[in-house]
């Protein structure tokens, strides 16, 4: 018998039906004598659809009273497709519980809409599984320690499930979804994207941290951190299929290089919409700069990416870096209004037309002029490269959005992804 997490997306959770198939398959795993732990996130467009009405009732989010509200609106999403699933389990003829994020608790930080996992009591839910019930724990929420609720972030269902399997020492934590796997990039953008059968942490971790959506990047650090054994796996095949079948499909994160691993250079590529630009025109280059400008941005607790500062012509410089599109009103707010006026800066000016693109993979640290093939590539499409940043095992740029598609599928091509390694 094994303890063994699923965590279920949007789509999957999408109607009564499919909800009807998600309780046939954990049903179909608990009859076996696994123990079931089952995350479901909200039925797909259900978070959207609720955070576009706080929208039309009030566009700003720069005050926590404001985030505050959007959490315990968002954190609805959730709370109804876990006492769905856990109805439609019951009618499986299995005994079932769903317990909101503050029930088990999941306890985190403050940081309203992108809160982080403190820690899990897993007492409630191990008694239920003793007691033979299969247990839905509410994916994407929280609560802080001084009793509001909290969500994780967009994708945060995800790391829910994660973090419950690491609390518990589940055995495996199962995340389906509407693909059946991770790819070499987002099948929806280059439908010749190929299946890749393992990927190793780190390139799972920048891949996620790089936009790919199919993992949140907290939930791929929780399994690091905890070695959780991950598997990325889609909810569409038949609900009756060999369990062992479904077991070894999709995709397995693994954590050692081993021979099979396939042993590309460049294993996948991911790309974010969600970036945008900010520039601080005309500041005087002195030490303490960087630490005033991002300092400010960092207390207000807004994720910094990629950063440029340009030299300096007649004692003044520029200074550019990315945030994500929730924080641009906030961060421009802060510069113009806080920062700019202290340090005598020029200009603060925005671009939200951005996107990032980056290639992937840990053959990059054994091979040179991987990034200079990037460069090459996108040179030869006629695509201008705004900022670069590297690791040991990414590069990433920043190009106008609108060459966003045109990038990712001719760096596909040229990194050889559309065909399997030989
Ligand atoms: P869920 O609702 O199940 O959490 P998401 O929409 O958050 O699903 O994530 C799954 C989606 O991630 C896929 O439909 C796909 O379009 C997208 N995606 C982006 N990059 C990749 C990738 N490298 N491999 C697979 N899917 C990816
Ligand atoms: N429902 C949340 C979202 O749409 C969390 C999740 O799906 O993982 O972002
Ligand atoms: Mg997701």
């Amino acid at each position: 018998m094994s303890l063994i997490v699923h965590k279920y997306g949007g789509t999957s959770m999408g109607s009564t039906e499919r909800i009807s198939n998600v309780a046939k398959r954990v049903a179909k795993w608990a009859r076996v004598g696994h123990q079931m732990v089952v995350v479901p996130s909200a039925m797909s467009g259900e978070t959207n659809r609720l955070l576009a009405l706080a929208k039309e009732l009030a566009p700003s989010t720069l005050t926590d009273a404001y985030s505050r509200e959007l959490d315990m609106l968002a954190a609805t999403g959730e709370q109804a497709s876990s006492a769905l699933l856990a109805i439609a389990l019951q009618a499986e003829g299995l005994e079932s519980v769903s317990y909101a994020g503050w029930q088990v608790p999941i306890r985190t930080n403050n940081a309203y809409t992108k809160a982080r996992i403190e820690s899990i009591d897993d007492k409630r839910v191990r008694a239920d599984l003793a007691a033979g019930r299969v247990v839905i724990v509410t994916g994407f929420q929280g609560l802080d320690e001084s009793g509001n609720i909290t969500t994780l972030g967009r994708g945060g269902s995800d790391t829910s499930a994660v973090a419950v399997a690491a609390a518990m020492k589940a055995d495996e934590c199962l995340i389906y979804t509407d693909v059946d796997g991770v790819y070499t990039t987002d099948p929806r953008v280059v439908p010749e994207a190929r299946r890749l059968e393992t990927v190793s942490f780190e390139e799972m971790l920048e891949m996620a941290s790089m936009g790919s959506k199919v993992l949140q990047i907290r939930s791929v650090e929780f399994a690091g951190k905890y070695k959780v054994k991950l598997r990325v796996l889609s909810s569409f095949t038949p609900w009756d299929i060999d369990i062992n079948t479904e077991a070894a499909s999709g995709t397995l994160i693994t954590f050692e290089e081993d021979e099979n691993m396939e042993q590309a250079i460049v294993s996948g590529i991911a790309f974010s919409r969600d970036e945008t630009k900010i520039s601080v025109l005309g500041v005087p280059d002195k030490p303490g700069i960087a630490y005033q400008i991002l300092g400010a941005v960092a207390d207000a607790n807004i994720e910094i990416d990629m950063i440029i500062q340009n030299i300096s012509k007649g004692g003044l410089t520029d200074f550019s870096f990315t945030v994500n599109h929730g924080d641009y009103a906030k961060t421009m707010d802060l510069l113009k209004n806080v920062v700019m006026p202290k340090l005598g800066a020029e200009e603060v000016v925005g671009d939200t037309k951005i996107c990032k693109v980056s290639i992937v993979g840990i053959g990059m640290r054994s091979h040179v002029g991987v990034a200079s093939t990037m460069f090459r590539v996108l040179s030869e499409e006629g695509i201008n490269i705004q900022m670069i940043s590297t690791s040991e095992i990414k590069t990433s740029v920043v190009i106008d959005e609108k060459y966003m598609e045109l990038a990712v599928r001719a760096l596909h091509k040229a990194f050889g992804l559309d065909q399997a390694p030989a």
